[in-house]
Formats: C-alpha cells, structure tokens, sequence
C-alpha cells in the first residue's frame, strides 16, 4: 500500500510501537464489530505510518461469551494478546492490568471495547505522538445515545472534579487516549489500589494535548455503568485527587460553633435580662438536630478517606490474573 514508493532502505530502523488496549467486560456482541475496523486501521498504521501495532484484549471477568469470542478472534490475528482477569475488577483495574503487559518502550492506546471510541482516529493520536506529546487525550464533542440525565451528571461531574483536584482533569475527556512509552512506564509506577485513572493521567503530567472526537453511541450490548456505579467512581474520584471535602467538614464545624456560639450569647443574655422562661423545647430540638447532622457529615467524611487508607495498607495486589496468551511481537509479560 503506501510503503510502495519508499524502499527498506530508506525505513527508519526501528519503527514505532503502539500497544492499543481494550478492556472488556461482557462485550462479546461489540467485539466482532470492533475487530476487524480495528485491523484495518492496524494494516494502515503499518504499511503507511511505519508504526507496528499489537492488540492486547483484557477479559474483565466477563460473564456471557467474550472469552471464547476473543480467542476465537487472537487466533486469526497473530497481533492479538488477551489476558482474562480471575474475576470482575472494573474498567480501571482492567485497563491498568493491559499497561502492564504493554512491552517496554511502547506506546499504548486505551479504546473501549463498544466502538464508542471510532478507532479510524488513531492515526491522528499517532501524529500528535509523533509531534512530541505524551498524553494525547480525545475529548468528546457531544454524546450521541445517551441520556440527558447521564449527559448533565456527565458535565457537572467533570466541574466539579476540575475545581477540587489539584493536577489537571479535563473536561469531558474519556480513557480514549494514546500515551507515549515515558508516560505509560510513569503510569505503570502508581499502584494505589483507588484507581482513578482520569486523575492519574492528570498526575503524569509531560506534553498533554486533546483531541476533539465525535462519541458514537454503543455498537452493541449495552453500558455496564449505571448510576450506582458512576456515582461510586465519581466519589472514587473526589476522594482521591482532593482533600477538599475533608477540610470542607472542618469548615462546616467551624461554621456551626461560631453559629452555636452566638446563639448561646443570645440565650445568655435573654435569660439575664427577662429572665428564664422555659418553654424552649423546639429551639433545642433544632439545635440538637442540626449539630448531630454536621457531625455526622463530617464523620463519614472522615471515614471514606479512613477507608481508603485501610485499604491500601492491606497492599493486595491490583488484580489476579488468569490466562495470559501473547500474541506475535509481544515480547515482554510477567506471569
Ligand atoms: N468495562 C470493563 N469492566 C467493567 C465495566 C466495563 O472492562 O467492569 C469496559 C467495557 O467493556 C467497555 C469500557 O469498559 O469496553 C466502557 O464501558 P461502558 O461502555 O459500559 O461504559 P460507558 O461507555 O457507558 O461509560
Ligand atoms: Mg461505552
């Protein structure tokens, strides 16, 4: 194809390697949608970017056929790595798992397994790489089939966790994102076990630029996401890149002493000067009610970073692994 023109002499010697890791939880419906757009683009990173690609598929304790799909798939493209995790991690662990077995001096791609992230744009994160950044990350312009509920707590999400986090997380930026050799062996350095892979990104840091895509809707199969699950990564978020809630909870105390505080030199001085009536009962009531509330608050504030602490001293590893099968041209791969 486009290598016709230029001679192996003129090749560079070694040509670039890109890893392109999907994680897959139940998507044995997407997948065969997925793979073979994805080869083609993989044909013409090769033949017209010099740019070698591997695949590596991670099973994320899917429950339905994605295993045998996947196999099924790796053994007509010698491109194909697939890992099965022992059971259901979740999206970041699973993703985490794939840049662990990217081979060593890569670059990685994270797509999603639903072909919501159009593939057909690799190329472009290839270019920006190639122009020199490290953390080229698509942004999404709209989000097609979903729903206006999921739209709105998309947007405030990624507000809010903008403001609190101290290192950057773009807005409306997905895990669509192609990161150079240095910026996956940083990323591969942070184990906490809260993963919140938008922020680590962030914490990596080097040359970040966006691109913007359009989200396609879902192939097939449908989100493993909803909202119980979303609200969960969002706290997962917050509580990881910011401490601003905790000192939140000191300033509500603080609020409500000095509140308390007042009110207590009101009742002093009343009862100096008419006297003291009783009665009084819902006043107190109130009270009572409102400080237990604060109290409570700050508490479980306190207690989901206390969680998070208790469980990253227990320093489990991330995930358990259960098949590996390398495909061609994966040369690293720890057990
Ligand atoms: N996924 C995963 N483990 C999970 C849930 C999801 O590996 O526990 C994968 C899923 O297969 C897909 C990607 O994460 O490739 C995004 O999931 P989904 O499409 O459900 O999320 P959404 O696009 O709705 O945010
Ligand atoms: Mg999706």
């Amino acid at each position: 194809m486009g290598s016709a023109g230029t001679s192996d002499y003129h090749r560079p010697m070694t040509r670039d390697r890109l890893a392109i890791v999907i994680a897959a939880y139940n998507e044995a419906h997407a997948l065969p949608l997925l793979q073979p757009r994805l080869a083609r683009v993989m044909d013409a990173l090769a033949d017209e970017h010099d740019v070698d690609t591997t695949v590596v598929y991670i099973d994320d304790g899917s429950d339905d056929a994605t295993w045998s799909v996947l196999q099924r798939m790796a053994d007509e493209d010698r491109r194909i790595s697939l890992l099965r995790l022992s059971r259901n991690f979740g999206k970041e662990t699973a993703m985490t798992a794939g840049l662990d077995r990217v081979e060593d001096g890569a670059a990685a791609l994270i797509l999603d397994a639903d072909g919501q992230d159009p593939p057909e744009l690799i190329p472009q994160f290839v270019a920006k790489w190639r122009e020199g950044y490290d953390d080229v990350h698509g942004t999404r312009l709209e989000r097609e089939g979903e729903g206006w509920l999921k739209r709105t707590t998309a947007h405030a999400f990624y507000r809010v966790i903008g403001r609190l986090s101290q290192t950057p997380i773009p807005a409306d930026t997905g895990d669509f994102r192609l990161l150079s050799p240095r910026a996956v062996a940083a990323l591969r350095q942070l184990r906490e076990r809260h993963r919140f892979m938008k922020g680590l990104f962030g914490w990596v840091g080097y040359n970040r630029v966006a691109i913007p895509y359009h989200r396609e809707p879902r192939a097939a199969g449908r989100s493993a996401f909803n909202f119980w699950r979303l609200w969960n990564l969002a706290l997962e978020g917050i509580t990881s890149f910011s401490t601003v809630p905790l000192r939140l909870a000191t300033y509500l105390g603080l609020l409500t002493a000095m509140v308390a505080f007042v009110y207590g030199v009101v009742i002093i001085v009343k009862a100096l000067f008419w006297g003291d009536r009783v009665a009084g009962w819902p006043t107190m009531m109130s009270v009572i009610l409102f400080l237990g509330g604060v109290q409570l608050i700050a508490l479980g504030l306190i207690g989901e970073y206390l969680g998070r602490l208790y469980e990253e001293s227990k320093q489990r590893p991330l995930y358990l692994v259960d098949t590996w099968l390398p495909g061609a041209g994966v040369c690293s791969g720890q057990a």
